[in-house]
């Protein structure tokens, strides 16, 4: 089978064996497309994950051969993510699951770049759903970043009517502002980039170029989606007092981003949000699947074979979101 690895600092294409169920519980499914995480870049930008790596988690994949407790059967088409928490520990008690050791230690066998995946019985138990037949394989593929979004909007816990702001109107900043107003918030989104700010208004939400923004007005909750440093100054000048800014982006530096006076002075909650539980996903699925949330437009599609390129023009801006067609056949928008 065919697997994208990480190697010296490109994405390269490699046939290594054919994975086996043998007589492991769970699932072999065959990959029919994966979306390119903004953590996938990160990781391979900053050489935080090794040679050899297989990135990509967000997996729509149909079902080859099974061995579960599960009603899921061979044919099935489905999503899922990656990492399951064990709900017993002092993180996942306290409803940080995603700094579980068990949620970090689960993952996608060997990982959603590759043309078969092995999916364990938690993961079939937990994360894994039906793909909704409304849905294409692309928009599906939706199914895990909008899980963390529905998680960061759940983790703000603002009042209803709320005003957001949206910080970065990239694909994450998109879904995003398309989420809280489907959760009741009104919203509003910043960028820098025209066609991105025009993508959001003909989503019927107000959008401003960042420097534009108007002088008096004030937020409830701000969501940095962007992770850019500057954008930390937009969520100081327009969070109110005693208001909520939700972090939802690695920045480049580290070190001048924790303002302790504005903190302590203005009594904001800073609060961050990386990744979701088995609720905030079966949430996203339904959000999408009820067309709450619009992915259309959002993605460009790119062969397995061309993913590199795919990597390249999601670092250069020149795409919103990537999609791999893993599976590349005609058969491949499966309906069922
Ligand atoms: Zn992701
Ligand atoms: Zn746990």
């Amino acid at each position: 089978m065919k697997i994208a690895v990480i190697e010296n600092n490109k994405i390269a294409l490699k046939n290594v064996e054919n994975l086996k169920l043998d007589n492991r519980k769970g699932a072999l499914v065959q990959v029919l497309g994966c979306g390119l995480c903004g953590s996938d870049i990160v990781k391979f930008v900053h050489k935080i994950s090794k040679d050899g790596t297989v990135l990509g988690h967000e997996i729509v994949a149909k079902i080859i051969e099974i061995n579960s407790d599960t009603a899921f059967k061979a044919g099935d088409v489905i999503v899922t993510s990656h990492h399951i928490p064990c709900g017993e520990c002092v993180y996942c008690k306290h409803g940080n699951v995603s700094m579980c050791k068990h949620f970090k230690e689960t993952n996608l066998i060997p990982g959603g770049f590759s043309e078969y995946v092995f999916l364990s019985e938690e993961h079939l138990k937990n994360v894994a759903h039906l793909k909704p037949e409304n849905l294409s394989v692309t928009e599906a593929s939706f199914y895990e970043p909008l899980g963390c979004i529905v998680r960061a909007v759940k983790r703000a816990n603002l009042l209803k009517d709320d005003t957001t702001l949206v910080i970065g109107l990239g694909s994450i900043g998109v879904l995003t502002a398309q989420a809280l107003r489907a959760y009741g918030y009104k919203v509003i989104g910043c960028d820098l980039l025209e066609e991105r700010i025009e993508f959001l208004k003909s989503l019927d939400i107000e959008a401003y170029d960042v420097r534009k923004l108007p002088e008096n007005f004030r937020a409830d909750g701000i969501f940095m989606t962007s992770g850019a440093d500057k954008a930390i100054d937009t969520a100081l000048k327009y969070v109110r007092n005693g208001g909520k800014i939700l972090v939802f982006s690695s920045t480049p530096s580290d070190l001048s981003a924790y303002p302790n006076n504005e903190i302590y002075y203005r009594e904001l909650t800073v609060l961050g949000s990386y990744s979701p539980s088995p609720v905030d996903l079966a949430d996203s699925l339904e959000l999408l699947k009820n067309g709450r949330v619009k992915v259309k437009g959002i993605s460009t599609e790119y062969k397995f074979d061309d993913i590199q390129q795919a990597f390249e023009d999601t670092m250069s801006n020149k795409v919103m979101k990537a999609y791999i067609k893993v599976k590349s056949d005609d058969d491949y928008n499966v309906k069922d």
